[in-house]
């Protein structure tokens, strides 16, 4: 083969793995732990989807971002709360007889069969231990003087992968119990208003969670480059940002 014809064929290869790419919408991210890489699928706005040991799990599938109906099917599925979007159709898409369903109080009087979670609440499934964590707002409310996230009702999640922890915050706020976690490796938070937090929140409790990697995610239009901006003198914790709109 002539050093043009080598060129030509490298040229096409990787021409076919961009068009291979290119069919596939989603991001991916590889978390690599001590039992196993943990491979993240960013669908969008607070739904993810992540491989591990073989397992499928997806948390707060939406319809609205995805054809779930395309995507495998669930081993485990976390429910951080009841909102259309954390709880939705999609669950029915992702969900087969065998899929364990961790949920809150409040998302089980929708769905039936699940696990319920409560704050605090500690359960290893599949050789990952899930710890549901308070989320909840300490300053947004809605018109009425509710808070749209009341203490008690909503969960977040930290899981241990191996030696690895990964924080799924649900929606919530910069609170003190967020604040007082430990070792927490990956953290996604929330970062649109009026439900979650400002930069300013998410950037307050980076510092005090101190992630290796911070995912702000359920960003809605917030401007994710001023949270970056509000981190650039704590290199330490890298922000990494992913379509999670
Ligand atoms: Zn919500
Ligand atoms: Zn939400």
């Amino acid at each position: 083969m002539t050093g043009a014809s080598v060129l030509a064929a490298l040229g096409l290869i990787v021409f076919c793995a961009g068009s291979v790419l290119a069919a596939e919408p989603f991001e991916t991210d590889t978390i690599t732990t001590s039992a196993g890489d943990v491979q993240v699928t960013f669908i969008g706005h607070a739904s993810l989807m992540l491989r591990f040991g073989g397992k499928i799990i997806h948390v707060d599938p939406f319809d609205q971002l995805a054809d779930y109906g395309r995507l495998p099917k669930a081993d485990l599925v976390l429910l951080t709360h009841e909102h259309r979007d954390h709880l939705s159709p999609a669950l029915g898409k992702v969900r087969t007889e065998k899929t364990v369903v961790v949920l809150t109080r409040l998302c089980a009087e929708q769905v039936g069969g699940g696990t319920v979670m409560n704050n605090g609440d500690v359960l290893t499934i599949m050789e990952i231990r899930i710890e549901a964590v308070l989320a909840y707002n300490l300053v947004h409310k809605r018109p009425d003087g509710a808070f749209y996230h009341p203490k008690g009702d909503g969960n977040g999640y930290v899981l241990t992968f191996g030696d690895t922890r990964v924080y799924v915050a649900g929606d919530t706020e910069n609170t003190p119990e967020m604040k007082a976690l430990k070792h927490i490796d990956y953290a996604f938070l929330p970062m649109n208003l009026p439900y979650t937090m400002t930069p300013e929140m998410v950037a307050d409790a980076a510092k005090a969670l101190k992630p290796k990697v911070l995912y702000p995610y359920h960003y809605g239009d917030s401007d994710t480059s001023r949270l970056v901006a509000l981190l650039k003198d704590t290199p330490e914790i890298e922000v990494r940002v992913r379509r999670m709109k």
